[in-house]
């Protein structure tokens, strides 16, 4: 398994928890459009995660808010706009394929079920 993640700082528990969902994230979701073998992803969204983690180690919550309550939203417009698109594709894949609990562990907040 590569790991992109070699010379940063240990992140919190928390954060790591949540870089494994992000990672879960954005690999299926590689998998799917771009074709990438299961553990590995392509150059661009391989860039996305390394950006999602750079923010995750910078972010100055701790615990950290879930990004969606947060009143910094510290992501760049692009990334930003690249990593709800992955966030989206794969909540739904998730849930097709019964990960709900991969989805749960991202959006950990209270909130009615919306389809
Ligand atoms: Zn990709």
């Amino acid at each position: 398994m590569t790991e992109p993640v070699s010379d940063q700082q240990p992140l919190s528990r928390q954060k790591e928890a949540e870089f494994k969902v992000l990672r879960r994230f954005v690999e299926v979701y590689c998998r799917k459009h771009h074709g990438a073998a299961r553990g590995e992803m392509c150059a661009d969204c391989a860039e996305l995660l390394a950006y999602g983690l750079a923010r995750l180690v910078k972010c100055p919550y701790d615990p950290k808010p879930s990004c969606k309550n947060c009143p910094v939203h510290c992501y760049r417009p692009d990334m930003r706009r690249r990593m709800r698109e992955v966030m989206r594709f794969s909540g739904r894949y998730m849930i097709k394929h019964g990960r709900l609990d991969w989805v749960v562990r991202y959006f950990s907040r209270p909130s009615k079920p919306r389809r």
